[in-house]
């Protein structure tokens, strides 16, 4: 290993500052770097969205989402005028959904506060909702060229191998350090290309588990490879078993439609509709909980008729078994007492609106059955109280607490 040139001295951490490095990665990245829909424009809202859409988020997945979107909302002022509804229709499938909501109040503030200009510093652009550390270096770098780093996973990755750093990448000083590493080989021009390299270079080569050291730019200055240490950095942190939820919901028809709610905007999977129900407390069986959950959260008396299908989702910090039951509405007016508001929809129209995974799964097993007498056959039972039908209200002001995540 070629050791490296200089080190400086910063925050009581010697830092190196070889500049064969950024020329190294900056050749390989002219050479080597993937022709993505983003990388062909210079529009700073573009750049924006594929960076907001990318955090969390492979760049397969990424691309679909990301043409459409700018079909849909190509400006920033065409974003800023959309319906939430219609962003998170957009955004469906992608998670992590306070992203869109994000975006779209970011852009609303872009059009009040800059003139629709979107800021060209990391700092002004940090005041923007949902625009971090890492989104603000981004656009400034690589929309505006402004020598600001960027650390995600795939840079902290190629950092604690070439700097064979040990420890939790995401704790604070390792996290501080590798911030500083990145500012310190910032090359004086071209720092949204250097950006990009290192995240390409963690995508495509320096791989977490199976680094392709021989295909590497950098081969010859990585410390953890002189070592024979690049898979094992750097350490990953013990992962804690994810605690489990059970809960039911229903899909619950009356007079050929299906009632769903919204949730508040607040919070996990916030602004999305979905079937209702709730967590299955315990002692309570799922048709128990169904009955008390259309109960207590629209208000509703109902039927539960009969098992659909189990699903089981993994969040990032939670899974969820849920358990789908087929109901009819017995008696009430439905309200949103727990949730935004709540519709009774035809259910061809159910995919018009935006649903988080698991009910997506509701969704194409209700329209994707072609059997009579299958899920989609309407519950011909007289009813009490016929509800009027759409009915949508705000709803009032009341805890979300006990609503399913
Ligand atoms: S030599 Fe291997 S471990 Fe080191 S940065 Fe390159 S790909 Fe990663």
């Amino acid at each position: 290993m070629t050791p490296c040139a200089t080190l400086s001295q910063e925050g009581g951490a010697k830092i190196p500052t070889d500049d064969a490095i950024p020329r190294a990665l900056l050749a390989w990245y002219r050479r080597r770097r993937r022709d993505l829909p983003w990388r062909r424009t210079g529009d700073p809202y573009a750049i924006w969205v594929s960076e907001v859409m990318l955090q969390q988020t492979q760049v397969a997945t990424v691309i679909p989402y990301y043409e459409r979107w700018m079909r849909l909302f190509p400006t920033l002022s065409a974003l800023a005028a959309a319906p939430e509804s219609r962003v998170l229709k957009a955004w469906e499938g992608l998670g992590y959904y306070a992203r869109a909501r994000n975006l779209r109040r970011a852009a609303a503030q872009v059009l009040r506060e800059h003139g629709g200009r979107l800021p060209d510093t990391a700092e002004a652009l940090r005041r923007l909702p949902g625009v971090g550390r890492y989104t603000a270096g981004a656009v400034a770098s690589i929309a505006f060229g402004r020598r600001e780093p960027v650390v995600d996973g795939n840079v902290a990755r190629v950092l604690c191998r070439l700097q064979r750093l040990r420890g939790n990448p995401k704790t604070p000083p390792l996290a501080e350090r590798l911030w500083r590493i990145a500012r310190a080989w910032l090359p004086p021009r071209r720092a949204g290309d250097f950006n990009q390299a290192l995240m390409e270079l963690g995508a495509t080569v320096c791989l977490p588990r199976n680094p392709l050291c021989p295909a590497c730019p950098l081969r010859r200055r990585c410390a953890a490879r002189a070592r024979g240490e690049e898979r094992r950095l750097p350490r990953a942190p013990r992962r804690k078993a994810l605690p489990h939820v059970e809960g039911a919901i229903g899909v619950v028809r009356h007079a050929g439609r299906i009632l769903i709610d919204r949730r508040k905007p607040e919070g996990l999977l916030g602004g999305l509709w979905e079937f209702p129900g709730g967590k299955i407390e315990p002692s309570e069986t799922p048709e128990a909980c169904l009955r008390r959950e259309l109960r207590e959260e629209l208000g509703i008396e109902a039927d539960v008729l009969r098992p659909l299908t189990v699903l089981r989702h993994a969040y990032s910090h939670f899974r969820v078994t849920l358990h789908v039951f087929e109901c009819r509405l017995r008696r009430g007016h439905a309200q949103p007492l727990a949730c935004a508001e709540c519709r009774w929809v035809r259910p061809a129209d159910l995919r018009n609106y935006a649903f988080p995974a698991a009910n997506r799964s509701v969704i194409a097993l209700l329209l994707g059955s072609k059997q009579g007498g299958g899920i989609t056959a309407p519950v011909a039972t007289p009813l009490v109280h016929p509800p009027r039908i759409p009915m949508c209200r705000q709803a009032p002001a009341r805890s979300a607490a006990g609503r399913r995540t």
